[in-house]
């Protein structure tokens, strides 16, 4: 009896430490595993952080270099009268607000710092990276596709405007510039712009030419 009590104890000591064991390894495990996502959270927020900034960066150069070619374009092809949207007539002949003012955002957000210091206005706290929620991979993908796109075909018009500047300085003979004016000379250059080409020795490409003829005429 007293052995059967003894060794009761024993095999109830041995279960709790085995349960004591088996509970810190769960939670060290679990521990690990949270410092796991939390580092990976901040670094996959990191990664599209770099390419949100990048992202605004191109588009950034890309609104200098629409409006660039706009005002080149307002020269290319004279505006005579005020053309809407066009920041050359803006600028020369727009009718400006009288209570407006434009001011660069960097220093307005100081100014608006400055207010908020004075008025002894609380400070908006940020989260700390290890706090912040996960990061959500199919959500950041859709939103990038989405500025991907609108900056696609934001080029596309770009390209378009460009095509017709040419037009009117190269004085094309066609009255409409572009593919859309269907101007041959514009839709020609296009060609060659969009045709990727490979340099060739001319009687090698003779030779090619002379089995695609052969070819043909055997399969006609
Ligand atoms: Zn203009
Ligand atoms: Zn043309």
């Amino acid at each position: 009896m007293r052995f059967k009590t003894i060794m009761l104890r024993l095999f109830t000591t041995f279960i709790i430490c085995l349960s004591i064991s088996f509970n810190i390894g769960f939670y060290s495990q679990h521990v690990v595993l949270e410092q796991r996502r939390a580092a990976n959270n901040i670094m996959l927020n990191d990664k599209f952080t770099e390419i949100y900034e990048t992202l605004e960066a191109i588009s950034a150069k890309y609104n200098i270099v629409a409006d660039t070619s706009m005002r080149v374009q307002h020269y290319a092809k004279p505006h005579m009268v005020y053309q809407d949207f066009c920041p050359e007539c803006g600028d020369l002949w727009g009718k400006k607000k009288e209570n407006v003012i434009f001011v660069p955002i960097d220093q307005l957000s100081k100014l608006y710092e400055m207010e908020r210091i004075v008025l002894n206005l609380p400070e908006q706290t940020k989260l700390s990276p290890e706090l912040e929620p996960p990061v959500n991979i199919e959500t950041e993908l859709t939103s990038l596709l989405l500025i991907l796109k609108s900056q696609s075909s934001f080029v596309h018009s770009l390209t378009q405007i460009e095509e017709n500047t040419n037009h009117y300085i190269k004085n094309h003979m066609h009255i409409s510039p572009g593919r859309i004016g269907k101007c041959p000379e514009c839709i020609e250059l296009y060609e060659k712009q969009t045709t990727l080409t490979q340099p060739i020795s001319k009687k090698r490409h003779e030779e090619l030419l002379k089995i695609k003829n052969g070819f043909n005429a055997s399969t006609n």
